[in-house]
């Protein structure tokens, strides 16, 4: 390419700095442009940096707060490690109960014997409201009951299927007789109490029942949690069995995940698998290794963004925490 025909390209390609001084006015405004971005940026970096110094200081004053409570309504025993934890480790937001259980419940069994407390939902049945019972259930073997309730608790009247899990009578008849199961439910009561008395009508599996006002709420915002410290159990002896792990975000060691039931009449779970391996749980000294090994659900946990912290008494991780 000759001279002029590259000066012939470079003209025809830069009009703007043809001229007089238009293209100076463009570059200035590109200029101007870019500082003005570059100054919205450092201002949304400020404002998030400061938001969270703000957020860090809450957390902190919020979990001293609750460590204090605690505390005190257990006669200054309860959770010190929380109480030194939230003031020499600022960088942690601790997800500890606001909303607990009223007590313990009082011991209906050994207490070496295990503890096995069972989500309702999911876990042992799938509900439904009845005018709207998926289409490939109603063709299918699983029998179904319904129960008559006010689920949200305002007196509505209203009537759900309930589709029990197979061989649940089974299970929970052989379950009780060498553990003590407790039912453990987000339910509301007006919709879990008629279903739990139809499993157990007379009152002979369920050592206690536990409906959502029961469930606990952390500093985090994770609701309806499931506060097995609160049972008065021996945590060594203690498992949640829940389709939803994050029931268990305080004691992850002593949670047993379990697939979620919709109603399909070909699951096996609980015969075929969930029962015989809490006959071996209940042969152990202490169920949480076993446990830990299995379903590893304090690493989850830590997948999902929380920080666990050691029980200093025990060795095990007995608490969720969450990163800023
Ligand atoms: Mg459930």
């Amino acid at each position: 390419m000759s001279t002029s025909q590259l000066d012939l390209l470079l003209t025809s390609t830069t009009p703007a700095c043809n001229g007089a001084d238009g293209g100076f006015r463009e570059e200035e405004r590109v200029r101007w442009l870019i500082l003005a971005l570059a100054v919205w940026d450092t201002a949304g970096r400020f404002v998030r940096y400061i938001a969270s110094i703000l957020q860090l200081a809450t957390n902190v004053f919020s979990a001293a707060y609750v460590a204090d409570q605690l505390q005190a309504q257990a006669g200054g025993k309860a959770d010190l490690a929380l109480k030194v934890a939230a003031r020499q480790q600022c960088v942690i937001k601790r997800c500890r109960a606001v909303r607990a259980p009223s007590e313990s419940l009082p011991l209906t069994a050994c207490p070496s014997q295990l503890t096995v407390v069972l989500d309702l939902d999911e876990t042992l049945v799938a509900s439904y409201n009845a005018s709207r019972i998926p289409q490939h259930l109603l063709g299918g073997a699983q029998r179904f009951f319904i129960v008559r309730c006010s689920p949200c608790g305002d007196g509505t009247p209203n009537e759900i299927a309930v589709f029990p899990r197979p061989g649940l009578r089974a299970f929970l008849q052989q379950l009780s007789s060498f553990a003590e199961v407790i039912l453990y439910t987000a339910g509301n009561t007006g919709y879990a109490k008629p279903v739990a008395d139809v499993l157990d009508p007379d009152g002979t599996i369920f050592a206690a029942r536990l409906y959502r006002s029961s469930t606990v709420r952390t500093l985090c915002g994770q609701d309806y949690v499931k506060d097995l410290s609160r049972l008065g159990r021996s945590m060594s002896r203690t498992v949640l069995v829940d389709n939803d792990p994050f029931s268990g975000l305080l004691q992850p060691c002593n949670v047993l995940p379990t697939r979620a039931f919709h109603g399909e009449a070909s699951d096996r779970l609980l015969m075929q698998e969930l029962l015989p391996y809490l006959e071996r749980l209940a042969a152990l000294p202490d169920v949480r290794q076993a446990l830990t090994d299995d379903f590893r659900m304090a690493e989850f946990f830590g997948r999902q963004g929380y920080l666990l912290y050691e029980d200093p008494s025990s060795g095990f991780l007995t608490a969720a925490a969450s990163v800023l």
